[in-house]
């Protein structure tokens, strides 16, 4: 009966051996959780852009389809109405009823996954509901432009120039309590500010969809894109004293039938 008792003893944990297995599990948490967070942040990203490649290539369709026209890009390619009462709801209607609707036949591809803006929309009971739609055409891609800056929006797609080269697709920051990314997405290429807010969603990373159908991870090296985009509320914001790639890449890829003069 000794001996028995005494081998039990010696098979049991002692409090120290325990604090020592649970300092070394998190210590190990410590090391992985980072690397975790980062693998899913860069899961999101990829996410984002399959949905962007999707929505090109239903764009690139509806050109196709229709004797080289583009898609509208105002309130065509989503037919938006004004924010209210289930939102949410209307919001994804106003998708199914739009021109490329039939070329995309998937909600999930116009919400970027990293995207989890909370703008103060209330539904019946008064919940606060996320905004669905990530992602805004530009104005000069047949969207509205000239109604606010210099220059002529394209409506053909000969006439882009280097349909490789030029964005169809940006993800747009849901400015102000009643904004949810209405419209389209504009810039004015001649400026030294920004016009419309950009997202920054995926930690100094954004997507962007090309005319050509392709779509890209776009990295910002500008510290007050970072920094100061994904969190603006105001329109026209310039960029912090020797900064400006950002905003010149933008302008460089932004498509306009007929540019600005001055
Ligand atoms: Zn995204």
């Amino acid at each position: 009966m000794k001996e028995s008792f005494m081998y039990k003893q010696k098979q049991a944990f002692t409090l120290v051996e325990l604090l020592v297995v649970i300092a070394i599990i998190a210590l190990l948490m410590g090391i992985l959780m980072p690397a975790l967070s980062r693998a899913r942040d860069q899961a999101k990203t990829i996410a984002c852009r399959s949905n962007l490649k999707n929505l090109a290539l239903g764009w690139v369709m509806y050109v196709d389809d229709n004797e080289g026209n583009l898609v509208e890009g105002e309130t065509g390619w989503v037919k938006w109405t004004a924010p209210g009462v289930d939102f949410l709801n209307r919001e994804k209607k106003d998708i199914k009823d739009s021109d490329l609707w039939p070329y995309i036949n998937d909600l999930g591809v116009y919400n970027c996954p990293a995207d989890r803006a909370m703008k103060g929309y209330t539904d019946e009971t008064n919940r606060v509901m996320p905004l669905f739609r990530s992602y805004a055409i530009p104005g000069g891609m047949n969207g509205r432009h000239s109604n606010y800056l210099p220059g002529i929006e394209v409506k053909k797609f000969m006439n882009i120039k280097a349909p490789a080269t030029k964005y169809i697709l940006v993800e747009e920051d849901h400015v102000g309590e009643d904004n949810g990314n209405w419209g389209s997405w504009i810039l004015n290429p001649k400026a030294d500010n920004w016009w419309d807010g950009m997202a920054v969603l995926h930690n100094k990373k954004a997507c962007l969809a090309f005319a050509d159908g392709h779509a890209e991870i776009h990295t910002w090296v500008d510290k007050s894109t970072i920094e100061d985009m994904g969190n603006q509320h105001l329109q026209g914001v310039t960029p912090a004293e020797n900064e400006g790639e950002d905003l010149k890449y933008m302008q460089d890829h932004y498509e306009l039938r007929v540019y600005p003069t001055d």
